[in-house]
């Protein structure tokens, strides 16, 4: 799985390897990649360790535009230890994504009673698993957004429970099921991952950076977990619709 870099071996290059699921950060993060200053680095030279926590650090030849910092960002997030899903369950056996979506539901759905209560997003409203995760209005677009990305429409759910229902029901072809199935835990997850950043490191919430983070996460999950897929990020970014044909072709 992406991210474990615990596990990490000697000799593994950072960008030239494949390590990271079945993609080289060097095709998924070109604009970085040009400007990094240590191409054929190994990956114990990006791991910063010197503090209570590792993590990853980068150089560059010169200070990063904002679109650069997006993808920078992107890598990051890919780089980040991410819950493990279980993508390989049949199409007709039981929503075995949903049982993590609901586990992880009801992991998240615990809403400390002692702190503020005041939605980190909004700071307006009280903080409850459905505002947070579903009706809060950019989180809904992010939603929407995503329906879109997919080509389909919605009537907003009322619940989290709702949700995961309505989306196990639609009805879509088994082979992109798959996909279709990662979409709203990996939405869940990151919308509660971003909450959290924002509530625990003081991070200014930016959800409208979230629907290309999603997708991406969505695209090296995926990719990590089968290697039929072999498709780009920047295909399931911008053309999601052609991937879908794809699979459905083959
Ligand atoms: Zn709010």
């Amino acid at each position: 799985m992406v991210g474990g870099y615990q596990e990490f071996k000697a000799g593994i290059r950072f960008w030239n390897d494949y390590w990271c699921g079945n993609i080289r950060l060097k095709d998924e993060f070109p604009r970085i990649y040009r400007l990094s200053l240590n191409k054929d680095g190994l990956l114990k030279d990006y791991v910063d360790d010197s503090g209570p926590t590792k993590h990853w650090v980068f150089t560059f030849r010169r200070p990063l535009f904002d679109w650069e910092k997006s993808e920078l960002l992107r890598l990051n997030t890919t780089l980040c230890p991410t819950p493990i899903l279980n993508l390989e369950a049949q199409d007709n056996a039981v929503w075995s994504e949903a049982i993590a979506g609901q586990s992880l539901v009801s992991r998240i759905g615990i809403l400390d009673g002692s702190a503020s209560t005041l939605c980190i997003f909004c700071q307006a409203q009280q903080e409850t698993a459905e505002h947070v995760l579903i009706s809060y209005h950019l989180v809904w677009k992010v939603w929407t957004g995503l329906l879109q990305w997919w080509g389909t429409t919605w009537v907003v759910p009322n619940s989290v429970s709702n949700l995961l229902l309505w989306w196990s029901g639609f009805d879509c072809r088994k082979s992109e099921r798959r996909i279709w199935n990662a979409i709203p835990l990996v939405t869940l997850w990151s919308i509660w991952k971003h909450r959290n950043e924002c509530l625990f490191q003081a991070s200014s919430p930016n959800l409208q950076e979230l629907q290309e983070l999603i997708v991406t996460r969505i695209a090296i999950w995926l990719k990590a977990a089968s290697t039929k897929l072999h498709f780009s990020i920047n295909d399931f970014l911008h053309n999601i619709s052609a991937i879908r044909h794809c699979i459905n072709e083959g």
